[in-house]
């Protein structure tokens, strides 16, 4: 459940309302390449325009060293943004300067002015005090829509709700919403899938999604250390050995939920035209050679429990899905999830980026647009950004 108030619990009329958005886009050439971000955010956006409201948006792209650095202006956002909200927007050369002072001020309901990269300014990420006035003083009502940076303690994401009514935007509100409602109660049996490169990113949600969950898939780089703490051979594969331990203590508390691979997909080098052969976890991976993806035998393993899943929390690759030669597991798992009949919830960079090039992306029920934010909620830590936004009585 969202407790936070949103921007349907105040009256917007006539304010000018400061919106942190996400806009960190990729910019190639001038362009903006994949406008998903922006698109993400239209919602909050046209909500406050139709209700009377004028805004100013404030967005980081990048990580510019808390000055001005024209390679991470923002400017290239402004023609896509036109076309998708079908108005003129303003832009304003610096972020909280003269510039957004003396454009905020002349807004008029209706109007949309962006700000220069917020992290133009060293104050940003120090979560300055002073800063966050400022960008405060360019608005009545803050709304945070940003859930891609609500795990930073920033000054336009945290410290700016300290000056203003702060409530949240509708992208911010469902993703929090969807993810809490999953860990709190989920249609079960609730079956959790991760991947990825290593176990000690993820230890937190290990230990928060393990009570939870009904099952355990692991596959990627994460499964060989658990194989490797069983006494499975694992060659040069990735393995953790400081997350062997972790990887015992999960394994004797949690081993009836957890499913680990059956065979994997190994190669004796890391390339897209390595040599690769299939071997059982049993066989072990041969000397001088590496497990890159997980083999047909352990998706036949995994696919019953997803199909009759009640939810699905998938993070996560299940191999070296960005070479073709190991992509093979983590496209069949995505394509299980998508057609699971269970309600399916996808985070984190790489698993999102196998679903879209799978074409699978649109029969996920929710696809999470925040990596670092989503593994926090995963993880059961709260968000910065959220917890300073004003609570619903
Ligand atoms: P993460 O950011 O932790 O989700 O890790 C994603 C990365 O894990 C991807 O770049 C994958 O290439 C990598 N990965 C997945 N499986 C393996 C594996 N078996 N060995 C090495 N890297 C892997």
């Amino acid at each position: 459940m969202f407790r936070k108030k949103t921007v349907r619990d105040i009256s917007v009329a006539g304010r000018t309302v400061l919106v942190r958005v996400d806009f960190n886009v990729p910019i190639q050439d001038g362009h903006v390449t994949d406008d998903t971000r922006i698109r993400a955010t239209l919602p909050t956006l046209n909500y406050l325009l139709e209700h009377g409201a004028a805004l100013v948006l404030a967005s980081h792209l990048g990580r510019p060293k808390g000055r001005p650095d024209p390679a991470f202006s923002l400017r290239p956002v402004v023609e896509p943004l036109t076309a998708l909200l079908g108005r003129e927007v303003a832009f304003a050369t610096d972020p909280a300067g003269p510039d957004a002072q003396a454009k905020a001020a002349a807004l008029r309901p209706g109007q949309v002015l962006l700000l220069e990269n917020t992290r133009f300014d060293p104050g940003e990420t120090r979560n300055d005090p002073d800063f966050a006035q400022r960008l405060a003083g360019l608005a009545h009502i803050f709304v945070n829509d940003a859930f891609g940076t609500a795990h930073r303690m920033h000054a336009s994401t945290v410290g700016v709700a300290r000056y203003l009514p702060a409530v949240a935007g509708f992208l911010l509100a469902k993703e929090v919403d969807t993810i809490t409602r999953l860990l709190e109660a989920p249609a079960r049996p609730l079956v959790t899938l991760l991947g990825g490169a290593k176990i000690s990113d993820k230890i937190k949600v290990l230990h928060n999604l393990l009570p939870r969950a009904d099952r355990l898939l692991i596959g990627g780089g994460m499964a060989n250390t658990f194989l490797a703490a069983q006494g499975y051979r694992m060659a040069k594969s990735l393995v953790e050995v400081q997350a062997r331990e972790t990887a015992i203590a999960l394994l004797e508390t949690y081993g009836d939920k957890i499913v680990l691979p059956e065979d994997l997909i190994v190669a004796d080098r890391l390339a897209a035209d390595a040599r690769t052969q299939r071997v059982t976890v049993a066989e072990g991976v041969p000397d001088g050679w590496m497990a890159l993806d997980i083999g047909p035998a352990t998706v036949e393993r995994f696919a019953p429990h997803l199909r009759t899943a009640g939810s699905i929390i998938w993070n996560g690759p299940m191999g070296v899905f960005e070479l073709p030669p190991f992509a093979q597991g983590t496209f069949a798992v995505a394509r299980l999830v998508a057609e699971s009949p269970g309600f399916s919830l996808v985070g984190g960079g790489d698993s999102v980026a196998a679903l879209h090039q799978s074409g699978l992306a649109d029969r996920i029920d929710h696809i999470s647009t925040g990596g670092g934010a989503t593994l926090k909620l995963l993880a059961g830590e709260p968000l910065p950004a959220v917890e300073v936004l004003e609570d619903r009585a």
